[in-house]
């Protein structure tokens, strides 16, 4: 289950191993992580990454990579002073891209293309956010013959010269002047001496950035009660012969999204909030789209990721806290990372260095972004995987499980998190999530332990697969003996 540009993901650089000093320490080497580091280096920042796994193996290496302005129904839900000045922070990052593309000779296969925003069922929501991106000056235009072969939507709009991108050649071709360690994970940071912890060496720095998707320190900051994640499902299929040379989008937060990458059709979509799994059979849905468009096609590549969403649609980015003036952050890219990134490295080179920024005050995460529906549903769902379930008993044994399933059920007397797979074999792990303790879920499309509450992600051995967490889950293997 590997995502498209995975192959470009290699892995090679060096570990952590003794104590440095630094100007700045960036956790975290995603899209976020990387353009913060490259711009703080050029400032002329001594610039030191730390990365848990490799470079870009987050999710960044499973995005889809449309670099776009139009996202989703966003604007009309926006208020206008903060729709317009967000709307061009998102063209800037785009034009950033190109500059820096041409400036480094970089080939990525960048392209400028047409973005389309279209909906199956629901044209008045179409005409508002067609409204309200022609207020802000987008020049959005109606597309009447719009069509994916003989899919055709009820309504669409298109905004002219976003972008597409191969995200990994981009950013390995990056120049990096700054020191980066892989396989370095960040197990501690004392806030108060700006002192970081890996498992065998020490960073003091004078600024750090946090930049692991989901933020790695909970209080201050208090971001577990301030986002969720979502998880997507995609899949490139070959054998298309059609190049749409374009970008579409759905208005649903849960519709498909499609690309072109070469001889490739991208399609992703069918969100959750992760852990919040209602379908083991995504990938099998997305496959039936595709061949219900293109009879002839090959699924290629299949994979899935989360990002995370804040409650008013606008990431954060900047002061960590109100108190924690040397701790910054990069988080909330509501599935919007590629320009969000790019607008990000921005406010925080210039606010480290002391300049202002004219999108601080719009990104900062003190603003209030509380949203009442969002953030109650996220408080039930807190108590509810936090407080709630991990107090009831599990009732069922193990020998509930059919093979190749997962659940928490009772084994050896204990309430475990325990996948039996297609021979029989257990995988027992700790049933809580190493992060805050919530009750973990697990996902049959993905064969992972899920955490409803705030997104770590671990595989069927206890191994982290997304942050937060920093531990392991400990975990057990039991072989089952063969049948006289
Ligand atoms: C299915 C899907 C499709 C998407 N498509 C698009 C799209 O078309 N366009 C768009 O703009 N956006 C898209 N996005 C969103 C975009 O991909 C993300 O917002 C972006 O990649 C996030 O980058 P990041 O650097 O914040 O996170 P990551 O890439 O996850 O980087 C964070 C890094 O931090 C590391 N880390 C975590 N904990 C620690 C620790 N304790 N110590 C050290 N390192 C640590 C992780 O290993 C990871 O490498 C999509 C998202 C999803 C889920």
């Amino acid at each position: 289950m590997e995502s498209i540009w995975k192959e470009y993901v290699v892995g090679h650089h060096a570990e952590l191993e003794k104590d440095i000093k630094t100007d700045v320490a960036v956790v975290g080497g995603g899209i976020a992580g990387i353009l913060a580091a490259y711009r703080l280096a050029e400032s002329g920042r001594k610039v030191t990454l730390l990365e848990a796994g490799v470079l870009y193996g987050g999710v960044t290496q499973n995005t889809s990579a449309h670099i776009s302005a139009l996202q989703g129904y966003l604007y009309n839900d926006l208020k206008l002073d903060q729709a317009k000045p967000y709307f061009e922070s998102q063209i800037k990052a785009i034009d950033e891209y190109e500059r820096l593309i041409k400036k480094y000779d970089i080939d990525c296969e960048f392209q400028r293309v047409d973005d389309y925003l279209y909906t199956v069922d629901n044209p008045d929501k179409i005409e508002k956010e067609y409204n309200a991106l022609s207020v802000m000056g987008a020049n959005p235009e109606y597309a009447d013959n719009f069509h994916i072969a003989q899919f055709r939507p009820a309504c669409a709009f298109k905004v002219p010269n976003m972008a597409l991108f191969h995200p990994i050649k981009f950013l390995d071709m990056l120049p990096k002047s700054f020191e980066f360690y892989e396989r370095s994970r960040v197990l501690d940071i004392d806030v108060k001496q700006n002192i970081l912890y890996t498992n065998k060496a020490k960073v003091k720095a004078d600024k750090i950035v946090i930049a692991t998707n989901f933020p790695i320190i909970n209080i201050p900051g208090w971001y577990f009660l301030r986002m969720y994640k979502s998880q997507a499902y995609t899949i490139a299929i070959d054998n298309v012969k059609t190049n749409i040379q374009a970008s579409y989008q759905s208005e649903l937060a849960n519709g498909l999204t499609f690309r072109n990458y070469g001889k490739y059709l991208i399609i992703d979509g069918l969100s959750h909030r992760t852990g919040r799994i209602n379908a083991n059979d995504k990938f099998q849905r997305l496959e039936d789209t595709a061949k219900k468009l293109f009879p002839q096609c090959k699924v290629t590549h299949k994979w899935t990721a989360n990002d995370c969403v804040t409650y008013d649609s606008l990431p954060f980015v900047g002061y960590y806290s109100k108190t924690s003036k040397n701790i910054y952050v990069i988080t909330g890219f509501n599935k919007w990372g590629m320009a969000n990134a790019m607008v990000s490295s921005m406010i925080i080179c210039d606010m480290i260095n002391g300049k202002n920024n004219e999108y601080e005050e719009l990104f900062s995460p003190q603003r209030c972004s509380f949203k009442f529906k969002p953030a109650m549903s996220n408080i039930l769902c807190t108590v509810k995987n936090l407080v709630v379930k991990p107090l009831c008993p599990a009732v069922k044994g193990e020998d509930s499980l059919p093979l190749d399933s997962g659940g928490i059920v009772r084994f050896n007397g204990k309430k475990k998190a325990v996948y039996k797979d297609a021979d029989g074999v257990i995988y027992a792990c700790q049933p809580l999530c190493a992060h805050l303790k919530c009750q973990l879920v697990f996902n049959a499309n993905t064969k992972t332990w899920d955490c409803p509450c705030h997104g770590s992600r671990f595989d069927i051995y206890g191994n982290i697969i997304v942050a937060p967490a920093k531990k392991e889950l400990c975990s057990e293997i039991v072989k089952n003996e063969p049948e006289e």
